[in-house]
């Protein structure tokens, strides 16, 4: 089976990891810090802080923008489920923005529309998680005109897209936001295993988020309630968690992060010979906007429109035929637990259009030339082209 995203690991790796579990620390020593500074000066952010998934990154972010019970988060429906969980763990109430079909991101218009509705019937978002799916940026100009003069604030998930650009700006600039996530899962981009971080330009944020990353505790004596505090002196000063990242995953994410431009280029690479080939018979994929370069941390067929009754039978059959196939999503607000909510299908009609007409294929940087061949024959064959 060609999976349809997986790790690149080499020696260099294996030995960074072998070396941390060689010394003195696990968790809590060198690499953790290291792999903040590597990410934050890649990014051109001023703080970042990682912890031991993106899930828990989008948490803390919320948490430290002030999201509450009773506030809003809004978010796109095509997203996986934590772009939106994390307002639900802050007791706050979700909605979604439809996207755009040729991008699959959140769609401006739509963007606009809604927050001037809301703006009528005093119903606005505290909280705009924007996901760069498939590791495009979003409109992030466009968006930050929208929300700044609201006072929204804005959460890049960027999960899909560490060393994506917006124009000439790194994603985790944050030049349009106040907080960029990023994942380290292995089928992301670079991995740690299981792990996320969250920068930010904001000295309050970056210090909330490393309070609630750490139960709430903090040995810092500039911040000690308790002055002259003696050496073993520590304080929890609000509730927070154990979200840490481990040495060993820190240690991974590091030395991946050597590769990381030159795997953007053998995905753009890659995601260009499937464009080719799917343009040769006549089937469409997301767009990419001119002045973005996507990290391309998925490839998107979608079918066209007189083929979504055929949508099911062709992803089982690529499947059958070994072909990795995915659905990148199913939108989150069908999901069973949204739909208890209230939420029902329509309510985001480009998103559900999108999700029954999409399919995600192979791509990683060790995908090989003949292996894309395979995967666009093999759709040929079965759409008997
Ligand atoms: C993978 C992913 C997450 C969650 O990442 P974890 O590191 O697995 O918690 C959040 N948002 C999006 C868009 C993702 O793709």
């Amino acid at each position: 089976m060609i999976p349809y995203g997986r790790q690149s690991i080499d020696q260099a790796d294996i030995d960074a990891v072998v070396a941390v579990l060689q010394s003195d620390f696990l968790t809590q020593g060198p690499q953790v810090p290291r792999f903040e500074e590597t990410v934050a000066d890649y990014c051109g952010a001023k703080h970042a802080v990682a912890v031991n998934s993106a899930t828990s990154a989008l948490h803390i972010a919320c948490l430290a923008l002030g999201l509450n019970q009773g506030d809003m988060l809004w978010t796109s429906p095509n997203s996986f489920v934590a772009s939106a969980n994390c307002g639900l763990y802050c007791g706050a109430q979700i909605d979604f923005v439809d996207i755009d079909l040729s991008t699959g991101n959140i769609c401006p218009k739509a963007l606009a529309e809604k927050l001037e509705a809301a703006a009528k019937n005093d119903s606005l978002p505290k909280v705009l998680v924007v996901v760069h799916f498939a590791g495009q940026p979003c409109d992030m100009e466009a968006i930050h005109t929208l929300c700044s003069p609201l006072g929204i604030k804005i959460i890049e998930d960027a999960s899909h897209a560490i060393g994506s650009r917006y124009r000439d700006a790194v994603t985790g600039s944050c030049r349009f936001s106040d907080i960029t996530v990023f994942s380290f899962h292995p089928v992301k981009v670079i991995t740690s295993a299981e792990g996320g971080m969250a920068v930010t330009n904001n000295d309050s944020y970056a210090k909330q988020m490393r309070l609630y990353r750490s139960h709430g505790i903090t040995r810092a004596p500039e911040d000690l309630k308790l002055k002259q505090a003696p050496a073993w002196h520590y304080e929890q000063q609000m509730l927070g968690f154990n979200y840490r990242m481990t040495d060993i995953q820190a240690a991974l994410g590091n030395s991946q992060m050597r590769h990381l431009d030159n795997w953007i280029a053998q995905r753009n690479q890659l995601a260009k010979n499937y464009q080719e080939k799917l343009q040769a018979l006549g089937l469409n994929y997301l767009q990419v906007a001119a002045d973005t370069l996507s990290a391309y941390h998925l490839f998107m067929l979608v079918l066209p429109e007189n083929k979504a009754s055929e949508h099911r039978s062709i992803f089982e059959e690529l499947k059958s035929r070994g072909i990795g196939v995915n659905l990148h999503y199913t939108p989150i607000h069908l999901q069973p637990y949204y739909q208890e909510m209230g939420f029902q299908s329509g309510d985001f009609p480009i998103a559900e259009a999108y999700a029954s007409r999409a399919i995600t294929l192979p791509l990683y940087p060790e995908l090989t030339e003949q292996q894309q061949d395979y995967v666009i024959d093999t759709l040929a064959d079965i759409m008997g082209q």
